[in-house]
């Protein structure tokens, strides 16, 4: 054999650059589910399914081109770990050279670079050109910079892509339309919501949804609900669907939350995109021409557009520029253990029975209930990063590590220090009662700060900043909230702390 050429489960590009200039005679494709993918952080069984449905249709459109596919099923592999079963394949077929498109997981590319100079072979990994950032740009953009700021490389990425421009000026006048965005729903709840596509599973599903309930049975969530793109074809199906029915109210209402609401006017594209099953581009361009049809309005579209452009290509920039320290950051020195309702969402609390609820239902749960509910309360609680950062990327069908660190570790838990947050995202009860009607449903009292009724959002809150004073008095960005924390008497800070030390210990 001339090129093994090894397609990962996150790359489900039909133009996969690994596979451009393939000779179908002299090189061979090998696509493996490894076990050890699924249980190296304990993985909900949503997000298994979705990876084995996905590479198993995949795998079938590579058949259908005829290209030269091994194909490792998970019933029939002795190895768990990938790296092993592809030292297998390596030694039975004795390539010259191993090509890959860039693993999307540092530990995985690490693997493999130390497999190919165990096997003495050639290694060329390409480019991931799914992206529209390279690595090279965003490091250039990033030199100097001791803050990185994704608004500021938002602006540059529009520009460069000639996104949402009228004369060279951002469309409407302004760079960023969030003030438009973002309300509560008010007392009267959302209202009428938009249902999101249905997808009948086919024959290669239903196989993959016996094969995870019996296989890991043990894991976490539920696949009754399993309804994701596992093909192509479904994932434009799922983003005209959006584009049609959500993308008009995409902004407004993008930080609202509602008791049995999990989806919103949220797009639910994440994970097509992570497996590559759709492009970036042709999403952007997607939602620009529903605007300029004067079918969604700029601020929504803006919103959107900057989730994809801009946050989306900033994450994974920051995520191989902070790579490995990135995973051992630990700001605050946080080193609770994670409770152990986080995989059964059993707890009082209704916000976060919600979050925890819909999370282990479909493997999903939108950005503010990720970052100001789950992740705010491991912030709060001070639960160790690493724990959090397994949960993250256990529990989403979206969850692949270079999206899912660098924000559980950066923007959740400032566990960097603040690279690229301004201050930590900390919020009391008063936050989540604004943005949601969980309150009004909770056994907790979101008005109270200390004992047992108060809300324990508010009561870690406060611990919080008491406990990390000195350290945010040091820094100009969070100083205020350093003075905030000053202003409590002795008697109050007491309070707080009794009332911490009793959630904390009755957390499990
Ligand atoms: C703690 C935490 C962990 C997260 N883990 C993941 C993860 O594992 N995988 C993942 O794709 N996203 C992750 N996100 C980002 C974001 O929450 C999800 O992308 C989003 O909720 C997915 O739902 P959606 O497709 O309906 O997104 P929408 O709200 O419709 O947004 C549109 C798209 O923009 C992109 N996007 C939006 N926000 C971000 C962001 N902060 N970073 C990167 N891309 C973004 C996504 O591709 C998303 O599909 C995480 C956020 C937090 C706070
Ligand atoms: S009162 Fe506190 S714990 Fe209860 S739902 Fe509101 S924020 Fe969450």
């Amino acid at each position: 054999m001339r090129n093994l050429i090894l397609v990962l489960g996150d790359q489900l590009d039909p133009e996969n650059p690994a596979l451009a200039g393939i000779d179908r005679k002299r090189d061979g494709i090998v696509m493996i589910e490894a076990a050890g993918e699924s249980t190296h952080v304990w993985s909900h069984q949503a997000r298994i399914a979705l990876f084995l449905s996905a590479m198993r249709h995949y795998a079938e459109s590579l058949r259908q081109r005829d290209l030269p596919l091994q194909y490792l099923a998970l019933e029939d592999n002795k190895e768990s770990s990938l790296v092993a079963l592809l030292r297998e394949v390596i030694a039975q077929n004795r390539p010259q050279k191993l090509i890959v498109c860039e693993p999307g997981e540092y530990r995985l590319q690490q693997a493999i670079e130390q497999l190919c100079r165990e096997a003495a072979i050639r290694l060329e990994i390409r480019d991931d050109i799914h992206f529209l950032c390279s690595h090279e740009a965003f490091a250039a953009w990033a030199k100097g910079r001791r803050e990185l700021r994704m608004e500021f490389f938002y602006r540059e990425m529009r520009r460069r892509h000639d996104v949402m421009l009228e004369d060279g000026q951002p469309a409407g006048g302004r760079w960023n339309f969030d003030s438009d965005n973002r309300a509560g729903f008010g007392k009267k709840g959302p209202g009428p919501l938009p249902q999101p596509p249905q997808f009948t599973a086919d024959a290669v599903t239903r196989e993959v949804i016996a094969l995870v309930r019996s296989r890991f049975a043990q894991h976490p969530g539920s696949l009754d609900d399993f309804n994701w793109p596992v093909t192509r074809t479904d994932a434009l199906r799922a983003l005209e669907d959006f584009i049609k029915h959500r993308l008009p109210r995409f902004g407004e209402h993008q930080d609202a939350m509602w008791t049995s609401m999990p989806f919103g006017w949220h797009s639910l594209l994440s994970a097509a995109l992570n497996l590559k099953l759709l492009n970036p581009r042709e999403v952007i361009a997607a939602a620009v021409e529903a605007w300029r049809e004067g079918l969604a309005p700029l601020a929504a579209t803006e919103g959107f557009v900057r989730q994809i452009l801009g946050w989306r290509e900033f994450i994974r920039g920051v995520y191989w520029l902070d790579m490995p320290g990135l995973l051992e950051a630990n700001h605050f020195g946080h080193d609770r253990a994670l409770p152990t309702w986080y995989w059964t969402g059993n707890t009082a609390m209704t916000c976060m029975r919600e979050a925890i609820g819909q999370t282990l239902k479909h493997g999903y749960a939108h950005h503010i209930q990720r970052l100001m509910v789950t992740g705010n309360f491991a912030l709060l609680a001070g639960i160790r990063p690493q724990a959090v950062h397994e949960w993250y990327l256990a529990v989403y069908v979206d969850a692949v590590e270079w999206v899912e660190l660098p924000n559980t570790a950066g923007m959740a838990l400032f566990a960097n220090g603040g690279r690229f947050t301004s201050k930590p995202y900390i919020a009391s009860g008063a936050y989540i009662n604004r943005m949601s009607n969980y309150c009004g449903n909770c056994r907790y009292d979101v008005k109270l700060k200390t004992g047992l009724k108060a809300c324990p959002f508010n009561t870690l809150y406060w611990n919080f900043l008491d406990r990390h004073e000195q350290q945010l008095a040091r820094n100009p960005r969070t100083v205020l909230m350093a003075r905030n924390v000053s202003r409590l008497s002795a008697a109050e800070r007491d309070a707080i702390r009794a009332s911490a030390r009793n959630i904390l210990e009755t957390i499990g």
